[in-house]
């Protein structure tokens, strides 16, 4: 096991840059296991200046595609993660995506989706057919959080070039999430049904 900022999974290079999280998930996997044998437990959270150091001895040319996520929301580091994915861009020609929870706007009070022009997928996590639904499962720390998620999505289509909506099968019915089709459909995105294993 190692603690790391960066890790691979497949053909992708995964960043991992805060435990930090504004929901607290019965699902999440940091409370029941590892993901691909690392230990995705930051003792600190790196600065940006160590990330673009520890990125000097990655090789980008070899992946598909970054991906922000780990164990914790990485748009809690908003300037770090827009910054890291800039330097990225810059040294090789590839995709960034963002797997996040949705609260940026709540967490930093005002509209933050204009800042991530630079990311080219951004992956939101709606889990949930309604607020009450989303609180149980989701159990956030901040008010109003649904209804945050889906303006979240709304605004960021107009900045990131694929913006999606995701839901886990086993933690809701069948029915929830063609509810939840309906909502991504209102919304103009796609929804993405992740197996619990993803
Ligand atoms: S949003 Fe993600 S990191 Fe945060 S608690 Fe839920 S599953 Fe875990």
């Amino acid at each position: 096991m190692e603690n790391q900022l960066f890790y691979e999974l497949g053909d992708s290079l995964y960043v991992n840059v805060t435990n930090r999280c504004t929901n607290c998930c019965t699902f999440c996997i940091r409370d029941h296991s590892g993901v691909g044998g690392y230990d995705l437990w930051l003792a600190q959270e790196p600065t940006l200046e160590d990330m673009i150091q520890e990125l000097d001895a990655v090789n980008l040319n070899q992946y598909q595609e970054i991906v922000f996520c780990g164990y914790g929301e990485p748009l809690m580091r908003l300037d770090e993660v827009v910054a890291l994915a800039a330097e990225m861009k810059n040294r090789v020609n590839i995709k960034v995506r963002v797997n996040t929870n949705g609260h940026a706007n709540l967490i930093f009070g005002c509209d933050v989706t204009p800042q991530l022009r630079g990311i080219d997928t951004l992956s939101i996590s709606l889990n949930a057919r309604d607020e009450a639904q989303y609180d149980e499962i989701c159990r956030p720390s901040l008010e109003g959080a649904y209804e945050a998620v889906k303006e979240f999505a709304r605004l960021s289509k107009k900045h990131v070039k694929q913006v999606v909506l995701s839901v886990v099968d086993t933690i809701i019915s069948e029915e929830d999430i063609a509810k939840c089709q309906e909502i991504a459909a209102e919304i103009g995105v796609p929804l993405r049904v992740r197996h619990y294993e993803d």
